[in-house]
């Protein structure tokens, strides 16, 4: 498999090749081309699977068929991540492929400055990174708006519940529009995820990593 085969730009493809990556890994090469076709995913992988990109390539895709943004437009893709080490990850691999298309991003956790994530939200960004208690405080403030939401990403949803972010996982899929794209990743299966993916994944492919 190549990285050729994904239907990408030129301009997505020679950033990748920059990256040095020589071909998709095995979760890249059975996910994108699901992701690409709008369907729901539930991924079963593990860090250092090269998940993030399989994610992020095709939420860069589904942005860029998107309006642009107008001012006090909240983000198109919004990726929740359980720690602030996985959000920032997460964030500094969304701002590698996103500068392709001068895409914004923002990374938002807790512990973080509130202020400072404000300032960010309301300048306007495609992409939120975000642990979940966090994103909820600034919708409630009012920094940003979950209403452009229609490419959602749950990464590592086993450690979500592991930290007792159920509420909020749940709290924030039940806000993002119905029509939206939404995967989810998780290292490991089991009966909670299952049960979760049921409630907010609509007819999800599997893609095991
Ligand atoms: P992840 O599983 O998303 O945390 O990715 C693990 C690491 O693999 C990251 O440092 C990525 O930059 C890198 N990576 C992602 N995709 C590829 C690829 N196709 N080839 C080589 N390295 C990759």
């Amino acid at each position: 498999s190549s990285f050729a085969h994904f239907g990408f730009d030129e301009k997505l493809l020679s950033s990748i090749r920059k990256s040095e990556y020589t071909q998709p890994t095995p979760i890249q090469a059975q996910g994108v081309p699901v992701a690409m076709s709008g369907r729901d995913i539930i991924g079963i992988a593990k860090t250092g699977s090269g998940k993030t990109a399989a994610f992020l390539w095709p939420m860069l895709i589904h942005i860029m068929d998107q309006k642009e943004l107008q001012p006090g437009d909240g983000p198109i893709g919004l990726i929740l991540a359980p720690t602030r080490e996985l959000s920032q990850q997460i964030y500094q691999e969304a701002k590698k492929f996103g500068k392709v298309y001068n895409m914004k991003v923002v990374c938002a956790y807790g512990g973080g400055s509130m202020w400072e994530q404000t300032k960010a939200c309301q300048e306007g960004a495609e992409i939120i990174v975000a642990t979940p208690g966090r994103l909820i405080d600034l919708v409630k403030k009012k920094a940003t708006n979950l209403k452009r939401v229609t490419y959602l990403i749950f990464d590592e949803a086993d450690r979500m519940f592991d930290l007792g972010f159920e509420p909020q996982v749940r709290s924030i899929a039940d806000h993002v529009r119905p029509d939206r794209q939404t995967l989810l990743f998780s290292a490991t299966f089991r009966k909670r995820v299952e049960k979760l993916a049921r409630d907010i994944l609509a007819d999800p492919v599997r893609v095991v990593q």
